[in-house]
């Protein structure tokens, strides 16, 4: 095996394809080298080597120190010097780099070869003493921190004082002579620290450094980011090493960082900061204020400090042609490191540059028409998730944070608002023009009016599909949920969180997409969706195979979801048409009733309700198909829970209070979401069935007369484990069928089918299909079935799961492709083995999570629902699935 590989003077052993045994750094080194570039030469140590490290007890192969030996020969023949030599040393850098850059691993270690001797080497050949002796003083200030393991604070406090006592605020400022006296103290603090001196042997130096990087790789802080971003612990991480190139060489010499393009508006022109006379992170460390490298940006700043295309032209515009240069290499916007010493450049890193969602849709979309990109490789430049932020109000990112405390981020977007705890107070506050944000331990349906008029919803309790999540991401309004550390006093009408006490009325901000908790109101921007995010949803469509619906019941959510490209309504919840207005009285009465006849006379009120709903929504989606459920109400949302209303449904139904509260109470359920709810109710109590396929029936005969379309309604059956289950409903449906195709005259075609939400609807897929004309794979409860694991009160140990390392997401988010996965894949094939054209859908939150999504196309399903909001999430990820 092959340990070294080199790079430099125009050549290279690696290519930007080798990141896996490279990693992106080392592999960008290289390819920048053979393209010519000035890259200072170096050669980088193998992923490889850290896997044998770890595998062998932290020992390397033996072959490895001969290797680096002749490679560091190499680069001592290429830049005219050697490794330790008394009169002209080579110093060299050593930079760790993983395949994904990876923040929690070893710091970058800079002029490593510096020692008591070779620094007057230094100083002696380069006439400018200052220089030498800043540089070794920085070179035993981060040897110390990353390798050895000393305190960088405490380097500065020896730093800080002196130029305290001096008066000095600028390191330029201090001299030769006084960098002297500095690094004595530094090396004095390290013999004091660690029992022994600063090491002055080079060879002790390097190895040090090489050790530090891939023991970075095991840090718990590592560990931890490669958890949360699913990086396999094998990759292992590459060393570099690398001739120095001074960018603190004098007031001809600079460091800098640049993107090619602007990487938060995409505009397509260069964009960056350099500083003269420094070295290294010092552009990004805050220590200077940095310079702007082009004149253009420098007037748009109204800056008077120089920019780099002022001050060394000929440098800036040779580095201007390698960007152009690099950009069309990739074909992405690069993210680059520079340095000039002298007036030479040197180029030092080269990466795809991280952008906002903003940015990279743009600059995929310019790419495609400055013929750098075909369309369907500008489909994948954009992260689907990202989409998120086009769609709502964000917080500025330049706005201060006051945070009170942290919940899940369950909705998007930000907003402020004033406190209130009910959702009456919600609605009124709103009639009176005021912005409020709806603070609840949780919700309930009965709260849909409050959310409505709320700007944000914040709650205490519940996870990623607890009510209050579900229903403001169909609402598209921002919402943080489960929010332990409030304590919510309704009594009282107070917050307590962290020591501090918010009553209502008192203003604060929340964000969806952090699920920061901020006091006050905070500067906000807007979303503005621009035509590029039309153009690439174009590409996008072209791309996909399976359809994306929305799961939608009111005309307004209906609306947003077509303006977003959907294809139709996958999921139309039913009972979530019941708490508008005072329909739930009719619907209280209903579930009170005692008999079927007090059931059918509450039921003969809502027809009328349902029937409007229905014809509405079959208008808006005008001949696309929408899926309807029945009733799926597990009772306790439902029933009355105070005297008022007991009195208000009594009146209703002409009852006596006290028998209706017994009747309330003997409908209370241990276990309500495993209890009497789906398509269980329908088989008790037939005649909701019956009402609700007759609303849907003349509904659909109503609409297809007013807009011309045909409408072909879906009628899906909750909850159904036995397929006795859904042929006793059937019928039902099939019954009513006739009976309107009689009573009107007109054609009717529709389908019955079911949800499969329960683990026995998977694996009796192929009996169930006998009788249903379509799946809809119903993921929450499916996955709150299949785990037993209840989506209500997940969020008090999910989260313990997921910093233990048991569960690596939470599977109420995206979709568990193992477990819940391989009972849709059984439900898939059973169910197509009995009918092979069965119609195949999911419409759990999972039907908006890329990777979910990911997942639905490999098991071949045929469209995805989601909220109206994540429609274009959807149709961009079920692309990249299909592409
Ligand atoms: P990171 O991965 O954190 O960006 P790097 O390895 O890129 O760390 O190093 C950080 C900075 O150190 C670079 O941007 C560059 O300014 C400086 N640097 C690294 N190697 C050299 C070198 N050989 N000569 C001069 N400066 C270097
Ligand atoms: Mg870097
Ligand atoms: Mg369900």
């Amino acid at each position: 095996t092959k340990w070294v590989y080199g790079f430099g003077n125009g050549s290279a052993e690696g290519a930007a394809d080798m990141r896996n045994l490279l990693g992106g750094k080392g592999a960008n080194l290289a390819e920048m080298s053979s393209l010519g570039l000035p890259v200072p030469p170096g050669f980088t140590i193998t992923t490889e080597v850290c896997t044998y490290y770890y595998d062998n007890e932290k020992s390397y192969p033996p072959a490895l120190a001969d290797e680096v030996a002749a490679a560091m020969d190499k680069v001592g023949e290429t830049t005219g010097r050697k490794f330790g030599d008394p009169d002209r040393p080579l110093l060299v850098s050593v930079r760790s780099g993983a395949r994904a850059s990876m923040p929690g691993m070893m710091d970058t270690v800079l002029n490593l070869g510096l020692s008591d001797g070779t620094v007057e080497a230094i100083a002696r050949e380069s006439g400018d003493a200052r220089f030498a002796y800043d540089s070794y003083r920085r070179f035993i200030q981060m040897y110390s921190d990353v390798v050895l393991g000393v305190d960088n604070h405490e380097f500065e406090d020896i730093l800080e004082e002196y130029k305290e006592r001096n008066d000095l605020t600028l390191d330029t400022e201090i001299t030769a002579e006084a960098w002297q006296g500095i690094i004595e103290k530094f090396k004095a603090l390290v013999e004091a620290e660690l029992g022994k001196p600063f090491p002055q042997d080079p060879q002790e130096q390097l190895w040090g450094a090489i050790g530090a990087v891939f023991s970075s790789w095991m840090t718990p802080r590592a560990v931890t980011y490669r958890r949360l971003h699913d990086l396999p612990a094998s990759w292992g991480t590459a060393v570099n090493v690398q001739a120095m190139v001074f960018g603190n060489m004098g007031e001809n010499s600079a460091t800098g960082v640049a993107f090619t393009r602007n990487p938060s508006t995409g505009e397509n022109s260069l964009y960056g900061e350099f500083l003269v006379n420094a070295q290294g992170e010092d552009v990004v460390a805050g220590i200077r204020t940095p310079q702007d490298i082009t004149e253009k940006a420098r007037v748009e700043a109204g800056s008077s400090n120089p920019s780099l295309e002022a001050l060394m032209p000929e440098a800036f515009a040779e580095f201007r042609s390698y960007c152009t240069r690099l950009e069309r290499h990739y074909k992405d916007m690069q993210d680059l490191e520079f340095t000039i010493e002298q007036g030479k450049l040197w180029m030092l890193q080269t990466r795809a540059g991280k952008r906002t969602a903003k940015a990279a849709l743009k600059i995929a979309v310019d790419m495609v028409a400055e013929g750098m990109l075909e369309e369907e490789e500008a489909v994948f430049r954009v992260e689907p998730g990202a989409l998120d932020q086009l769609l709502h109000p964000t917080i500025d990112p330049k706005a201060e944070r006051d945070i009170l405390s942290t919940g899940l981020p369950a909705s998007p977007g930000a907003a402020s608002g004033a406190i209130v705890f009910t959702s009456d107070a919600a609605e009124q506050a709103k009639g009176d023009g005021r912005k409020v944000i709806l603070v609840r331990v949780e919700t309930s349906p009965e709260d849909i009016h409050g959310m409505h008029a709320a700007e944000g919803i914040l709650t205490s309790r519940g996870g990623m599909t607890s009510h209050a999540a579900v229903v403001a991401r169909g609402m598209g309004k921002p919402c943080v949920a489960g929010a332990g550390g409030l304590r919510i006093d309704y009594r009282n009408q107070v917050i307590n969180v962290g020591g501090r006490q918010l009553k209502e009325g008192d203003i604060i901000t929340i964000d969806g997409a952090t699920g920061q908790i901020l006091a006050g109101e905070v500067a906000m921007l807007q979303p503005t969706l621009s035509g590029d995010f039309g153009t690439l949803m174009g590409w996008a469509d072209r791309g996909r195979r399976m359809t994306v619906r929305t799961n939608a019941e009111t005309p307004q959510d209906a609306k947003v979801a077509r303006e977003f490209g959907a294809e139709g309504i996958g999921l139309c919840r039913t009972e979530h048409m019941f708490f508008e207005g005072d329909r739930i009285l009719a619907v209280r009465e209903m579930i009170l009733a005692e008999t079927e006849e007090g059931r059918r006379a509450a039921l003969a009120k809502l027809l009328p309700m349902q029937r409007q709903d229905f014809t509405d929504l079959f208008e808006i989606m005008h001949g696309l198909p929408v899926t309807i459920r029945l009733l799926d109400p597990p009772l306790h949302e439902f029933l009355p829970k105070t005297d008022e209303e007991l009195k208000d449904v009594a009146t209703a139904m002409g009852a006596d209070p006290e028998l209706l509260r017994d009747r309330a109470l003997s409908l209370e359920e241990f276990n309500p979401m495993l209890g009497h709810r789906g398509c269980r109710l329908l088989v008790s109590y037939p005649e909701i069935a019956e009402m609700q396929a007759r609303a849907i029936f003349e509904a659909a005969v109503a609409a297809a007369k007013a807009t011309g379309a045909p409408v072909v309604p879906e009628i899906m059956v909750p909850l159904v484990g036995l397929k006795g289950e859904l042929d006793l409903v059937r019928s039902s449906i099939e019954a009513m069928a006739k009976a309107v195709i009689e009573e009107t005259g007109a054609e009717l075609t529709y389908q019955v089918g079911t949800m499969v939400e329960l683990p026995r609807a998977a694996l009796k897929a192929a009996e169930i299909a006998e009788s249903a004309e379509f799946f809809s794979f119903g993921t929450n409860d499916l996955t709150q079935t299949t785990f037993g694991i209840s989506r209500d009160d997940a969020a008090s140990f999910l989260g313990t799961y997921q910093t233990k390392g048991i569960l690596e997401q939470d599977p109420f988010v995206s979709l568990d492709p193992e477990g819940v996965g391989e009972l849709i894949k059984i439900g898939v094939e059973r169910g197509r083995s009995t009918r092979p054209d069965i119609k195949l859908g999911i419409c759990g939150e999972h039907g908006g999570d890329p990777s979910s999504i990911t997942f639905c196309e490999s098991v071949d399903l045929d469209y995805v629902s989601c909220s109206p909001y994540r429609v274009p999430i959807a149709r961009l990820a079920a692309a990249q699935a299909a592409l």
